[in-house]
C-alpha cells in the first residue's frame, strides 16, 4: 500500500459585512464580524483542501480556483472541497483520514464542532469517523488573538492500494 501525506494552511481577515462560515457552518460572531475572502473564505476548508492537494503534490487552490476569476466569487467551499477529492480519486488515491485545528480566538466552536465534521465528512464521500476538527484560540496573541482573523491548519493521510 502506498501512502501520502500533506498538509495545508490558511487565514483569512476578521472583518464586517461578511458571514462567518467555518467547516460550511454560518456562525455567528459576539461583534458581527465574518471573513473577508473572494470565496465563502471558510479558512478551515480551504486549509484542509491544500492538504488534500499537498499530500499528491497537486499544488495549491489558488491553482485550481484562482481568486481572480469571477467564477469562484462567493463560492461554497465545500463544493470546491468536493472537486478537489475528484482530483484525489481520479488519481486512484482515498483518504485514511484528515485532521484540522481553527485558531479564533471568538466565537466558541465548540458546539459546532460536529456539525463541521459532519458536512466535510459528507462532501468528502468518507465518514466523520476519519475527520477530526479541533478549535483553540490563541490565547489573545498574534493575529487571531486579536480577531485581525482566523487561521487553520489541517493534516491528511491518503492511501492506494
Ligand atoms: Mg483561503
Amino acid at each position: 500500500m502506498d501512502l501520502r501525506v500533506g498538509n495545508g494552511y490558511d487565514i483569512h481577515r476578521l472583518v464586517a459585512g461578511r458571514p462567518l462560515i467555518l467547516g460550511g457552518q454560518h456562525l455567528e460572531h459576539p461583534d458581527g464580524l465574518g471573513l473577508d475572502g473572494h470565496s465563502d473564505a471558510d479558512v478551515l476548508v480551504h486549509a484542509l483542501m491544500d492538504a488534500l492537494l499537498g499530500a499528491l503534490s497537486l499544488g495549491d487552490i489558488g491553482k485550481y480556483f484562482p481568486p481572480t476569476d469571477p467564477q469562484w466569487k462567493g463560492a461554497d467551499s465545500l463544493v470546491l472541497l468536493e472537486q478537489v477529492m475528484a482530483l484525489v480519486r481520479e488519481r486512484g488515491w482515498s483518504v485514511v483520514n484528515v485532521d484540522t485545528v481553527v485558531i479564533a480566538e471568538r466565537p466558541k466552536l465548540k458546539p459546532h464542532i460536529n456539525a463541521m465534521r459532519e458536512a466535510i465528512a459528507s462532501h468528502m464521500g468518507i465518514d466523520p469517523e476519519r475527520v477530526g476538527v479541533k478549535a483553540t484560540t490563541n490565547e489573545t496573541l498574534g493575529a487571531e488573538g486579536r480577531e485581525e482573523g482566523i487561521s487553520s491548519h489541517a493534516i491528511a493521510l491518503l492511501s492506494k492500494p
